[in-house]
């Protein structure tokens, strides 16, 4: 029985249920928090926050989520394991990798592969024994596996430290099997970048998401994409910015109609808190939480024809297949 590995250990791709492939806990930028600690405020009250908001997702139906949070946005587990505790019908399956637009982390800046190569190391890329070991053997210590991995192009496109990232993340997939998740642009069609570092790393489409296609109304730009065998990844729901909920959703009812159901997945990309966010601006997001896909997303969609049946591929049958590699 082929398993994915969770914060409480590996559950059976068949027990995944209905599951949301993009949602953070806690997106944070540990040394602003380190030296700047009052907006965090207290320990306890944000942990019992993220509780009764993931008890509540969890009461909607939702029995699994991926939280893609790796370094760069602020990844502690041993917070995610006190948290998953407390919420036994949710299962968290976790994420490594690294997030950036632009340059790696001055952590593994000088740490080049050229300089790597001159030591003597037998891998070149510090970045993959890293990935390679939070997924074969658990991450700092904790023994939670990485059931994910994630990297992100945005509007710069292929910079060279987000070519080492994506490089770095699809090497440690072959070595794993670990699937992918990539933070994408799809306004700049940066999925067309990804196809192209995934097909010359020997990557499988089907093994990679490609995130936030949702944020485009494209719909011929992401029916090529889907048609390579990648899947969409339809998870910002809720962030309704520079394009509307009901633009989101109908791009979402086009794609299933020219027969793409069995290529998309849904999220929201939400988090219980992201100090990215001034708390004061979160009021002009107001559907930007773990509960507008129940409540207003599949409502839409039903109403605009797709099926229960493609709601339940989505949602279920898709997510399974994708781990699974089938
Ligand atoms: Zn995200």
């Amino acid at each position: 029985m082929p398993t994915v590995e969770t914060v409480r250990g590996p559950v059976d791709t068949a027990d995944l249920g209905r599951t949301y492939m993009h949602e953070h806990i806690f997106v944070l930028t540990p040394d602003v928090q380190q030296n700047y600690p009052d907006e965090w405020g207290d320990e306890g009250a944000r942990q019992a926050d993220a509780v009764a908001k993931l008890r509540a997702l969890a009461a909607s139906g939702v029995r699994t989520i991926v939280d893609p949070t790796v370094t760069g946005l602020g990844r502690y587990i041993p917070r995610i394991q006190q948290v998953a505790e407390q919420v036994p019908d949710l299962n968290i399956v976790v994420a490594t990798g690294c997030y950036t637009y632009g340059d790696v982390p001055f952590f593994f800046h000088y740490r080049r592969p050229e300089l790597r190569t001159v030591l003597g190391k037998s891998e070149p890329e510090p970045m993959v024994p890293m990935f390679v070991g939070d997924v074969t053997e658990g991450i700092a210590g904790t023994g939670v596996r990485a059931g994910m991995l994630k990297c992100a192009i945005d509007e710069p496109g292929l910079t060279p430290g987000v070519e080492r990232v994506m490089r770095a993340v699809a090497k440690t997939h072959l070595v794993t099997g670990c699937p992918i998740t990539v933070h994408t642009h799809p306004g700049t069609h940066q999925g067309v970048e990804v196809q192209r570092v995934m097909a010359e790393e020997g990557v499988e489409p089907g093994r990679v998401v490609l995130g936030h296609s949702g944020d485009s109304t494209d719909v011929d730009h992401l029916s090529r994409l889907a048609d390579t065998g990648f899947w969409l990844g339809m998870d910002r729901f809720g962030i309704n910015l520079d394009i509307t909920f009901e633009a989101r959703a109908d791009t979402v009812v086009e794609l299933c109609r020219r027969g793409f159901a069995d290529r998309m997945v849904l999220s929201h990309d939400a988090a219980c808190y992201i100090d990215w966010i001034d708390p004061d601006t979160l009021p002009f997001l107001p559907q930007w939480h773990y509960l507008h896909i129940e409540r207003e997303v599949l409502p839409h969609l039903r109403e605009h024809g797709v099926t229960e049946r493609q709601i339940t591929t989505m949602l279920v049958d898709n997510p399974r297949r994708f781990f699974e590699g089938s």
